[in-house]
């Protein structure tokens, strides 16, 4: 073909796909828009999880009669004149791409009345292409509606996910905001349904109530910068206290300048600020806010803004490491050094007999039922390694490692991931059998989760059920727990549910299978021995008894190593024999 230059539809199609992915990042540009304008109130109010209608209200400063085509048009914007204001940007928008965007993929109405005009402005678009145009008595303000998002991308159509996928992801943008600006009201409401509510009052924590419910949001530590307050950079807002943490990074929000960013350096400084204070592999829920002069800032990274480029990132990861681990020393209680348990998880007061028998309890069923669960066992098993051969039980090492011996040598077994095998191999045994073992709590508990975690909880009740859980929805944003997997009965079933729902959160709407298994994944892994549990040597007789008797005895369900093997050849050759 020969080389043409693409025609102006096209070319603002390709744009559009840039700063256009889903339906929150429509939410999301039309709230920023509404932040640039002044707004005090921004409503947005989605259907059908944003796929058919999308529409976010503001009484902000709105635009004027005879400025509203040229909003639509590419590159066109009210925030920047000289590319030298880049240096300087205050404002969350100045691309100037978003409307043009937006309107080049939908049906979009957008209605305005700048505040000093006394009639407002109608105009409907279809594909970019102003379609009406009239005068409208309407407060001042801007209300803009997306009618079939992606009506003339099938490709993209294609690509949405499920309403309530898309509904989390405007749940997220939404909350972020909120929290970014407490001192605006925000309100979000599905298909008719009031969801989320902000305040309003300029007050960090009330929003962060909102946003993770009252326990979590008054557990909350306020940071307390004690940078000089001539510095440069500022860090406020809030962090969890030590004993407060989650399987995962998700709960970690960061922004800069008011814009949210996902930064990783930003969240490792905060994570380094947890040193020793939380249990390995746990993260920490944060919602920190660095300001710094605009220009040693660069936001013109990213088409969609999310990440920005630090003119001195050494900085910046210091002072955010130091505001956050000061926060923690002075506000939280120093945690003393506890020595290790000796006791398997739960069992701590009963006695050494009921012990081994409820660990046995725990084995593998014989071969036969042994299922894999992608119905190919013999390639499955291969590919893993294969079985193991008996091994003999020498000593345990640090607390954390089984030192084995077997006809090929020396086995290290991490006694954790083992476990978690062994337990993740029989509950899914049992969920094919629908036998999972549930433990009914002595009363139903009311739990008070983040918005986001009860929605995918929710969209989630069945394979929670055929795993164990007995959870429904309780209004809001609680749930009632009636019952648990029997496998972690014993835990608090607020921080099960956050930690499966974190889990879910951290993998983009997998396939019902891979759901059961993310569930189930998180739930052994509480279950499972831990690393620094001191074991007896029947205990890691049997766990070694357990794990051959598995189908993938080699990694855990996470896909790490249960075993490192040193052969005799291997110990041999490093002893020059
Ligand atoms: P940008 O935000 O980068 O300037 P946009 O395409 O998002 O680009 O918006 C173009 C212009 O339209 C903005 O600069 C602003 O002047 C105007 N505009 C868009 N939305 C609003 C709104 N809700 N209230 C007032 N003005 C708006
Ligand atoms: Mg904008």
């Amino acid at each position: 073909m020969p080389i043409r230059v693409l025609s102006e539809k096209v070319a603002s199609q390709i744009a559009a796909g840039e700063v256009v992915e889903r339906p929150a990042s429509v939410v999301k540009e039309l709230v920023e828009n509404s932040i640039d304008a002044g707004a005090r109130n921004i409503q947005v109010e989605t259907r059908d999880g944003g796929k058919r209608f999308i529409r976010v209200t503001d009484d902000g400063g709105g635009v004027p009669a005879g400025e509203v085509e040229l909003a639509f048009h590419r590159h066109s914007t009210s925030k920047l004149t000289s590319a030298d204001d880049l240096a300087r940007i205050t404002t969350l928008g100045f691309r100037g791409e978003a409307l043009a965007s937006i309107a080049a993929v939908s049906h979009m109405t957008f209605a305005t009345r700048a505040s000093g005009e006394p009639l407002g402005t109608l105009v409907r678009l279809e594909g970019g292409r102003v379609v009406t145009r009239q005068e409208s008595g309407r407060p001042s303000g801007t209300a803009v509606t997306i009618e079939n998002l992606f009506f003339n991308v099938p490709a993209r159509l294609k690509f949405l996910r499920t309403e309530r996928t898309e509904r989390r992801h405007i749940d997220q943008w939404l909350t972020r905001y909120a929290m970014a600006y407490p001192e605006l009201r925000f309100t979000l409401s599905h298909d008719g349904r009031n969801v989320f509510q902000s305040p309003g009052l300029g007050k960090l924590r009330d929003v962060l109530v909102a946003v993770f419910g009252l326990d979590i949001g008054a557990a909350f530590l306020e940071i307390s910068d004690l940078q000089s307050p001539n510095f440069d950079i500022q860090v406020t807002g809030f962090v969890s206290p030590p004993s407060l943490h989650r399987a995962n990074r998700t709960y970690i929000t960061t922004f800069v300048n008011g814009r949210w960013v996902q930064d990783s350096s930003l969240t490792y400084a905060i994570i380094q600020a947890y040193h020793t204070l939380l249990p390995g592999g746990r993260y920490p829920l944060a919602v920190v806010m660095v300001a710094l002069p605009p220009e040693e800032v660069d936001v013109n990274v990213h088409p969609a803004k999310a990440e920005v480029r630090f003119r001195d990132g050494d900085v910046v990861f210091r002072a955010v490491q130091k505001a956050v681990r000061s926060t923690l020393l002075e506000r939280a209680p120093v945690p003393t050094f506890t020595p290790p348990s000796t006791a398997w998880p739960g069992l701590k007061s009963r006695g050494r007999e009921e012990r081994r028998e409820r660990l046995a309890s725990l084995a593998p069923r014989p071969a036969a039922e042994q299922l894999r669960f992608d119905g190919e066992p013999a390639k499955a098993t291969k590919l893993e390694g294969g079985p193991i051969p008996p091994l003999r039980v020498v000593g345990q090492v640090g607390t954390t490692y089984i030192v084995a011996e077997g006809p090929e040598g020396m086995y290290l077994i991490d006694q954790h991931a083992a476990h978690e095998r062994i337990l993740f191999e029989r509950l899914l045994a049992e969920r094919q059998r629908a036998a999972v073992a549930s433990q009914a709590l002595l009363e139903p508990q009311p739990v008070e989760l983040s918005p986001e975690a009860a929605s995918l909880l929710e969209e989630h009740l069945e394979v929670l059920s055929s795993l164990g859980f007995q959870v429904e929805p309780f209004g809001g944003t609680t749930m009632l727990v009636r019952a648990l997997p029997a496998l972690v009965s014993e835990t608090e079933p607020g921080q099960v549910l956050e930690d499966v729902a974190a889990a879910l959160l951290a993998g983009d709407a997998p396939l019902e299978a891979e759901v059961e298994e993310t569930v189930a994944r998180q739930v052994c892994k509480r279950a499972a021995v831990k690393a620094g549990q001191v074991l007896e040597r029947a205990e890691m007789e049997e766990l070694i008894r357990m794990l051959e008797r598995c189908a993938s005895p080699r990694t855990c369900p996470h896909g790490r190593p249960t075993m490192i093997h040193l052969s005799v050849a291997q110990l041999a050759r490093e002893f020059g024999r």
